[in-house]
């Protein structure tokens, strides 16, 4: 008979020989005290920690304003949303969220999801759908959910190299020119922390008859005036078609979303299994994304905080001669270059030091290109800064790895 615990062990240690094996860190972040936690080891011992890796880039998951809505809607409503939102699970603050968020984008409607993943993957699957013929032209770098949605719809897929316009350009001049054609990509990618070329995109789009897909997971309440995203810094949020988004990074709650045109969003509401088929966010993760959302908009002194701790960091590091990889954002990524060095010096910052940062290792990033992946927040101060920066100098003599030439 099959031997179904030995499948399950193979599986394992295919992972495991890859180098893939993931180990979480066990923590317990503490209300009002984003960037601090408390790390539990296995032992059950207990270690305070500075978390350098959370994608809560503002620190909204601790706002007051944010558990104060979140408190409220339990008490007003209960925990869960009680069905999918086509069966009595469509609450006053889904609807409000949506008319807020559509706002935020300047589109005339927006439409949850239990995450950005789920957004991602069933928006793209349905556009297949709805447009049978559609030609998908990705960049080589998007996330992963949003490389599901474009397999999953079945239909003919191109990829173009990272943030090449000339190689998008080829791909679309190659395509028939009445086919439908899509164009997605994302704003600011998360582990090299560049930034795509909107205008570029939006004008080979509109040369083509593409529509343009747009992910803004990791630029959302970071960018633009109102905070609604680099499409919004470069003044072409009525060109792009559809923006995806995520409510669990910078808004600091959980879910994710599309906005766009009032009938893109009709029709995939009406065709989209991921969104129909499945239970709606809980009052109190729309109430308090709500809260956040509206608080973001008017955020600018936040925004303007996380990009001046982003660039200090950077300076910081390179001032002690640790490899900064060139970055455009708020994300300060550091080449290390080997897989075995990347996860020993996470180790030691987190066991020795009370740094928390995540190794970034092969297939999330190129081998060769191993890195740790620094999000300093508004709430990372002076201090902190000064103990990593210490920290990560004596890591790297210890450790042998390269440096970039000292800053004179
Ligand atoms: N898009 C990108 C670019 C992401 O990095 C992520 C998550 N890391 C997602 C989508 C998925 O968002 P969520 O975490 O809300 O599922």
């Amino acid at each position: 008979m099959f031997d179904y615990k030995a499948a399950f062990q193979n599986a394992v240690d295919q992972v495991q020989k890859e180098g893939r094996y993931r180990v979480f860190a066990d923590l317990k972040r503490v209300r009002g005290q984003f960037p601090k936690a408390v790390r539990r080891r296995e032992d059950g011992s207990e270690q305070d920690v500075v978390v350098w890796c959370s994608n809560d880039y503002l620190g909204m998951g601790q706002h007051p304003v944010v558990l104060e809505a979140m408190q409220a809607a339990i008490d007003e409503a209960g925990a869960g949303a009680g069905g999918t939102r086509n069966i009595s699970g469509t609450t006053r603050w889904a609807v409000d969220l949506e008319a807020e968020l559509a706002d935020w984008h300047h589109k005339e409607a927006a439409l949850l999801f239990t995450s950005g993943y789920v957004a991602n993957e069933a928006t793209l699957t349905t556009l297949q759908r709805i447009m049978p013929g559609l030609i998908v032209f990705s960049d080589s770098l998007n996330h992963a959910s949003m490389i599901a949605g474009i397999r999953n719809g079945g239909c003919e897929r191109h990829i173009f190299a990272h943030n090449d316009l000339e190689h998008l350009e080829a791909l679309l001049q190659a395509a028939p020119a009445d086919a439908p054609k899509l164009i997605a990509f994302e704003s600011v990618y998360s582990m090299d922390g560049d930034i795509a070329d909107l205008h570029g995109t939006i004008a080979l789009a509109q040369k083509y008859g593409a529509m343009t897909y747009l992910d803004e997971v990791h630029a959302v309440g970071l960018y633009g005036e109102r905070g609604a995203g680099v499409a919004e810094r470069d003044g072409v949020l009525d060109q792009i078609d559809i923006i995806e988004c995520t409510l669990g990074k910078a808004v600091g709650v959980m879910g994710g979303y599309i906005a766009a045109d009032a009938v893109i969003i009709d029709a995939v509401r009406s065709w989209a299994a991921g969104f129909i088929f499945t239970t709606s966010l809980p009052p109190a993760l729309t109430a308090g994304a709500l809260a956040s959302v509206r608080h973001l908009k008017g955020a600018a002194d936040l925004r303007a905080a996380h990009q001046e701790r982003a660039e200090t960091l950077k300076a910081r590091f390179a001032e002690a001669g640790i490899p900064v990889l060139p970055s455009v954002s708020h994300i300060v990524p550091v080449h290390v270059g080997d897989p075995v060095h990347c996860k020993m010096i996470s180790d030691m910052l987190l066991e020795d030091f009370g740094v928390y940062v995540q190794p970034i290792n092969y297939p999330t990033v190129p081998k060769g290109t191993e890195r740790l992946r620094f999000t300093p927040s508004p709430n990372h101060d002076d201090g902190m800064m000064d103990a990593l920066v210490a920290a990560m100098d004596k890591l790297w003599t210890h450790c042998n790895v390269a440096r970039m030439p000292k800053a004179a």
